[in-house]
């Protein structure tokens, strides 16, 4: 089991910047707010990913900025505060592709936990249905776009999580022929403590 290391906390209120102060919550010592009762739980992000398919091809996109780029994916990004995830992966695909899309099922979980400064991460890849539109990458965050099978190629760098995620959706079945959701072994996921379960 890989350790995890600890992870930087805030200092101050991000409501009212009055200094945190420790504070014993549900038998951890966490951050709370003198004035306003504000109480740091931690960091953290969602990220949602769609994966689209014609016949036994999947939609990826080259990456035209850092994290990443040059990468081929699959579309995606960060999920709003006030947003479903699964509609997270079809508005990113729509931003970075022109393709209009719905999600069908969620086909895989990332946990990266946070390390150092980094928040805790947690990305889900949805199986998308294409409802319309026109293939034309976004310019700003996208330098290409289209339709590939899901298998290692010499001349394109498709990200590991991707590529596991385009093959399960191609597949169409969770390992074992069991449902739910297991922890993937053997997929690098960039980071020794994130975790795939699908
Ligand atoms: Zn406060």
């Amino acid at each position: 089991m890989q350790k995890l290391t600890s992870t930087s906390v805030y200092q101050y209120c991000p409501h009212c910047a009055a200094a945190l102060l420790p504070a014993l919550i549900g038998g951890r010592e966490r951050r709370r707010c003198p004035r306003c009762g504000f109480v740091f739980w931690g960091k953290s992000t969602v990220g949602a990913g769609g994966v689209l398919t014609r016949g036994d091809r999947v939609l990826l996109v080259r990456r035209a900025i850092d994290p990443g780029k040059g990468r081929w994916t699959i579309p995606g990004g960060f999920v709003e505060e006030n947003e479903r995830a699964e509609d997270a992966a079809a508005r990113e695909t729509l931003e970075e592709t022109g393709l209009r899309t719905e999600a069908v099922s969620l086909l895989a979980v990332r946990d990266r936990p946070g390390e150092k400064d980094m928040p805790h991460d947690i990305y889900l890849v949805f199986l998308l249905a294409e409802k319309g539109g026109a293939l034309r990458p976004q310019p700003e965050e996208v330098s290409a776009a289209g339709f590939f099978p899901p298998v290692e190629r010499a001349d394109m760098n498709i990200a590991p999580l991707s590529l596991a995620a385009a093959r399960l959706a191609l597949t169409g079945a969770g390992r074992g022929g069991l449902p739910g959701f297991r922890a993937a072994e053997g997929i690098d996921l960039l980071s020794p403590v994130a975790r795939l379960y699908c």
